[in-house]
């Protein structure tokens, strides 16, 4: 895969495969050899990179998930944070094989890279203060006063910029924690972005009876997973480890476990439809 060795890590890697062969051991040929993987390190419930160093969330089992199926272990998986703006770039550059980060499939992404799924249907909405009434309705949204976070190189700026409220004063930043510090501190009024990321952050034992989402349901933001534009190989491999995941009952397992105690309704996987 794209993980560059070292020569001599390289000679290790095809001994330890060859010795593999030979005692008929192996189980699907990706002996010795390691998997990079874009996930969000910011986002509970989808991927989060811990105080100790774990990595968590529905986005981080789906991937392990589809790495097993190609043949990678848990411990041959090294994840590399992936912020919005950078993905297709990630991508294209050979710094990770596949990225698993709240990556919603656009015709506009897929000119950069393709995508197996989508594994998952978020919707674009809006988190705000509790406290906080001025919008109740997608049309409230188009107002000069209303400072809105998003992040740069999201669906949700875009969304907000060209389609429901170019009026809006929108602050992009590099990541949505970033957002929510601003939400905090009153600097912006709402964050909107995926309904998904959105319930992760309220339900936050230290943001508990802060925060509220509006449920505006603004759009339709199908998660794929990206890889390398063309590769349809890997997309063939991805989208089938995708659907094994669904009808094995792992899919429901993983959703329940990473949205059920923030209460996000994640509603039926979706129907796989990406090919080449
Ligand atoms: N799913 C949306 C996107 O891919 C928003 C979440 C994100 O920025 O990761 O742009």
């Amino acid at each position: 895969m794209t993980l560059r060795k070292s020569g001599i890590a390289a000679a290790a890697a095809v001994a330890l495969a060859f010795t593999a062969t030979a005692c008929g051991g192996g189980d699907s040929g990706s002996d010795g050899d390691e998997i990079t993987i874009g996930i969000k390190f910011d986002q509970p419930g989808l991927g989060l990179k811990t105080k100790d160093g774990d990595y968590t969330g529905f986005d981080v089992d789906v991937a392990t998930y589809v790495a097993k199926e190609l043949g990678y272990k848990a411990k041959d998986i090294t994840w590399k944070e992936a912020p919005s703006a950078d993905r297709e770039n990630l991508i294209k550059n050979g710094d990770v094989d596949l990225i698993a980060a709240t990556y919603s499939i656009t015709p506009e992404r897929k000119e950069e890279v393709s995508f197996a799924g989508p594994y998952l249907m978020a919707h674009q909405d809006l988190l705000v203060r509790k406290d906080y009434n001025d919008v109740s309705q997608e049309s409230d949204l188009n107002d000069s006063e209303l400072k809105l976070c998003s992040v740069t190189g999201s669906t949700s700026a875009q969304n907000v910029k060209n389609e429901f409220a170019p009026k809006a004063d929108l602050q992009e930043y590099g990541t949505y924690s970033q957002c929510l510090t601003g939400l905090e501190n009153k600097a912006v009024d709402a964050i909107t972005t995926d309904d998904s990321i959105l319930a992760g952050y309220a339900s936050q034992d230290s943001h508990q009876g802060k925060f509220k989402l509006l449920g505006l349901n603004l759009s339709d933001e199908p998660y794929g997973i990206g890889l390398e534009k063309g590769d349809t190989e890997m997309q063939k491999k991805v989208n089938d480890a995708l659907r094994k995941m669904v009808e094995d009952g792992s899919w429901k397992k993983f959703a329940e476990k990473h949205f059920g105690p923030a209460g996000y309704d994640y509603g039926e996987a979706p129907e796989i439809t990406e090919k080449s």
